[in-house]
């Protein structure tokens, strides 16, 4: 990084920490502020937003018609503001992806894919300046205490993005999710990391090899990203390391949301406005607009996420929004019939009975294929008897459904090794 680029970074670093502290009025007036520069900035720009706004009063953000994946990648040229055609870019990802050379970058930009599931991976593009902001904005947020750090980071592709982040200060190693455990926990012995950061599915691994003996050193803190922490995955972690486990949380749509030094996810209120929409039961989805990006405008973007919102203030005093739970995906809420009505169950529902039906169930999944029908696969532990295990599933399923109002169902419970692997995010309630 040359000096000016540190310099740019350490003001974005300073500012970050400074608006940490807003309340929530200021916070509001900020927020207004920024989108009342960049939306008339992004209708001149980009063909798509400015045809899709035509007869809206741009002044009144908030209520600017929605856009979603779908129409972000099926106009992606016109989307963005330098017009990259989406193949170019794609390609260019794609290739640095199986090359493992982690550079890719298109003039000057720097290319991404998201790790969406197969089929639905989302492209981002970012500015130079746009990446120096994304770099101080996360120290800012993820460093709570300015000292030596060494960063153990997994990934699935290390990229530009990330290489930035080393410094004197901090030591950034970069470990790849598509090699072998064995010899990357001899590493995490030998390097000692202050922090972890990884996918939940690689967390777990390495509270197995804790376990066993393989892996001795201890983190002071473990970061979750890329895929949903579920809350007894998160609990597990936290009771063996002795650490809350933290969460980034962060999709092609921008950096949503990050833990505070309390252990509290919160929503990045002064890089994105989000807007939710009530999904009944204590469940929202949210209507991301990013304030700051400019390259591809994120502005109205509905997410396909369940969140859960806590109504509480956080006790390490910041006023931004805390999420208590990443539900899973909006496609994934299934249905029953309760009182001749189509009621929605939310995938953490059912993930909950499942988890307290029996704890020689390793892993599941359950697929709903029409309403009133669930499929669920379990992986046991050896030496369990599946017919007891299957009654146990029934009754917390019957259970939950009771709860609410549904009777008429069916059922079937089959037994397979289920291996999500660490690459993908894992989908353990799926609608079909
Ligand atoms: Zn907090």
């Amino acid at each position: 990084m040359s000096i000016s680029d540190m310099l740019i970074t350490s003001a974005y670093f300073g500012r970050a920490r400074w608006r940490w502290r807003l309340n929530r009025q200021r916070l509001r007036d900020f927020q207004n502020t920024k989108a009342q520069q960049l939306i008339p900035w992004v209708a001149q720009h980009s063909a798509f937003y400015r045809q899709h706004w035509q007869g809206h009063d741009l002044r009144d953000w908030r209520n600017l018609p929605t856009v979603d994946k779908r129409l972000m990648m099926a106009n992606f040229r016109e989307f963005n503001t330098l017009q990259v055609p989406a193949a170019a870019a794609f390609d260019l990802a794609q290739q640095a992806e199986q090359e493992r050379d982690f550079v890719p970058r298109l003039g000057d930009l720097t290319v991404g894919l998201s790790s969406g599931t197969s089929g639905h991976r989302g492209l981002f593009l970012l500015s130079p300046a746009e990446q120096l902001l994304w770099v101080g904005t996360i120290l800012a947020r993820t460093l709570h205490h300015i000292k030596p750090t060494k960063i153990a980071f997994f990934l699935r592709a290390n990229s530009n993005l990330y290489q930035q982040l080393g410094g004197r200060l901090i030591q950034f190693r970069y470990f790849d999710l598509t090699q072998a455990l064995e010899p990357q926990l001899e590493m995490l012995n030998t390097y000692q990391p202050t922090i972890i950061v990884a996918p939940p599915a690689l967390l777990l691994q390495l509270l197995a090899a804790a376990q066993n003996g393989a892996l001795t050193h201890r983190p002071e803190r473990m970061i979750s990203v890329a895929d949903a922490l579920a809350s007894d995955e998160q609990a597990q972690l936290s009771r063996f390391f002795g650490i809350p486990i933290e969460q980034i949380y962060q999709a092609t749509e921008g950096l949503l949301a990050i833990s505070c030094a309390h252990g509290s996810l919160h929503i990045q209120e002064d890089l994105v406005a989000l807007d939710f929409e009530d999904l009944g039961q204590g469940r929202v989805t949210p209507y991301v607009t990013d304030l700051w990006r400019r390259t591809q405008p994120i502005i109205r973007y509905r997410l396909n996420d369940v969140l859960r919102l806590s109504s509480q203030a956080c006790s390490c005093g910041s006023s931004f929004t805390v999420i208590e739970q990443i539900e899973g995906r909006r496609d994934d809420i299934c249905y029953f019939t309760a009182y001749g009505q189509r009621q929605a169950m939310f995938p953490d529902s059912l993930r909950r009975a499942i988890l307290l039906a029996h704890p020689a169930i390793l892993e599941y999944q359950i697929i709903q294929p029409a309403d009133d029908q669930l499929q669920i696969t379990l992986t046991v532990a050896n030496a369990t008897d599946p017919t007891l295990i299957s009654t146990a599933v029934e009754q917390q399923i019957q259970r939950q459904l009771a709860e609410y109002g549904c009777s008429a169902y069916h059922l079937s419970i089959n037994f397979a090794a289920i291996d999500y692997g660490t690459l993908n995010k894992r989908r353990r309630v799926i609608r079909q």
